[in-house]
């Protein structure tokens, strides 16, 4: 009886996996493997929310791999000595798993890959299982990634992505190796209250609903911060629950300016991937530098903390920062909104914001949060690295009726339009009783001093 194991990462499904497909196709018998890998743990990457998500998604894994015969396989511990142990356990001669993109995910595989081959066990790793395109498939003449989105985008979309594969119908598992007991959700400490379900049937469901009722108007509503516009898929591409191949074979299936605009973000999602797969050090240094002297003494420490709990007296960038503590998700016109306010109104250093941003973001994922972070600080890959949101005229352009900020600064609601997005128009009286604090920085003044300092 051959045996093969599949190690699952990122890629948190039956349908559509490469990987598990050919380990399907290639043992008698399989074993499906997920470690809690203590790696991840040591650094820093284990924030509630995801972890929480993490447990409805193998939860549901495992009932979908149940479904066809099998079950899943839970260990805990540094992922190379596990996965050796598990093959050498159910006598497994070959691993699958989907290729990584991030620094710490390709040192991974490549230990994994030296010590299977010690034990004369053979690794084979799956591209275009995370992205659409792998990294590094595409590159312009003379240089290992775009640093560019546009020229990135007309040859991403000028590639003709594989097809989608099924779900196997049958998973046979070994019965040999044991399994730790599931994490559950409820046991998870510290989880924002409105976070959402895991798990590829949620993600699956949301994929459906969303190439039906929502992707057509996508192009309009997409940067609107009062509707819910956009497809919230982040945290199912995230965690793999969803394929990223999948989701543009359906969005393709329909025609028109939404489903154009939504694939677009699909091509963002991989541009970051192959920056940070060409460049991992990305993920911590400047990707370009420009000599910023941050400010890190203790008026920049209270203001990024004011950032941090929403009560920057500045409603917009509230609201959002609000919403990130509630949902453990963020709406990207938001996102860009508030780096911006961090980075440049009140010049603290990314890092500060990338990391406040991973301990919450469900979706929180090293490409797609430090590089649009440096995006937003002018550091990455922004051909207009000094331009400056303002969070007045966002409001204006945004959330013109205040409806987004209604939903989540209660001090505010029963205040309208203007005063909603500049409660420093009300006169003292009313903003006292409002109990809503009073702006921690000058807009014009911030502004000023964030482009006196770049690159000076
Ligand atoms: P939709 O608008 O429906 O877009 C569909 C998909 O395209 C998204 O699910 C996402 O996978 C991808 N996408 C959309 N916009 C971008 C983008 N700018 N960059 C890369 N991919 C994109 N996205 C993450 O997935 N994880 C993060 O940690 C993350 N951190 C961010 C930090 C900052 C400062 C900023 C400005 C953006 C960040 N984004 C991140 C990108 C974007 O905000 C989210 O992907 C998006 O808001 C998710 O919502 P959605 O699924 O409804 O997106």
């Amino acid at each position: 009886m051959s045996v093969s194991l599949v190690l699952f990462t990122s890629d948190l499904r039956v349908h559509d996996h490469p990987a598990l497909r050919a380990a399907v196709s290639s043992a008698d018998e399989v074993v499906p493997l997920f470690i809690d890998d203590d790696g991840v743990r040591e650094a820093g990457f284990a924030a509630p929310n995801r972890l929480a998500f993490l447990a409805d998604c193998l939860a549901d894994l495992d009932a979908a791999l149940r479904e066809r015969g099998g079950r899943l396989v839970l260990r805990r511990g540094h992922a190379v000595e596990e996965v050796c142990r598990a093959a050498r356990e159910s006598g497994a001669r070959e691993v699958h798993m989907s290729a990584g993109v991030s620094g710490y995910a390709r040192r991974r595989e490549e230990r994994l890959g030296a010590a299977l081959g010690e034990a004369g066990v053979a690794l084979r790793v799956h591209d275009a299982s995370v992205t659409v395109v792998p990294p590094g498939e595409v590159t312009p003449s003379g240089r290992d990634h775009f640093a560019v989105f546009t020229p990135y985008f007309r040859r991403w979309a000028g590639l003709t992505p594989r097809d989608v594969l099924g779900a196997p119908r049958s998973v046979r598992v070994p019965s040999g190796p044991r399994s730790l007991a599931l994490p559950r959700r409820r046991r998870v400490a510290g989880v924002s209250p409105g976070l959402e379900t895991g798990g590829e049937r949620a993600g699956r469901a949301r994929l459906a609903a969303w190439c039906r009722d929502g992707i057509e108007r996508y192009a309009d509503l997409h940067d609107d911060l009062a509707v819910d516009g956009t497809s919230r898929l982040s945290p199912h591409l995230h965690f793999g629950t969803v394929s990223a191949v999948e989701v543009l074979h359906r969005a393709r299936r329909r025609e028109g300016p939404g489903p154009e605009a939504f694939v677009r973000q699909l091509a963002w999602r991989d541009f970051h991937h192959q920056v940070l797969a060409a460049r991992p050090e990305a993920s911590h240094e400047d990707y370009r530098g420009h000599a910023d002297r941050w400010r890190a003494g203790a008026s920049a420490r209270e203001q990024a903390e004011a950032w941090r709990t929403g009560t920057t007296g500045f409603p917009l960038v509230d609201a959002a920062m609000r919403q990130l503590r509630h949902e453990g998700w963020m709406h990207n016109r938001a996102r860009l909104l508030v780096a911006s306010f961090l980075t440049k109104t009140l010049y603290v250093d990314w890092r500060v914001g990338a990391r406040h941003f991973l301990d919450l973001l469900v979706d929180g994922d090293v490409a797609n949060n430090q590089l649009n972070w440096q995006w937003a600080a002018g550091t990455g890959t922004d051909t207009r690295p000094n331009r400056v949101l303002n969070p007045l005229t966002q409001a204006r352009r945004f959330d013109p009726e205040g409806r987004y900020v209604h939903r989540w600064v209660p001090e505010l609601r029963g205040v309208r339009r203007p005063a909603v997005h500049q409660p420093w128009r009300l006169d003292e009286r009313e903003r006292a009783d409002l109990g809503y604090p009073a702006p921690v920085v000058d807009l014009e003044a911030g502004r000023d001093r964030f482009l006196r300092a770049r690159d000076n």
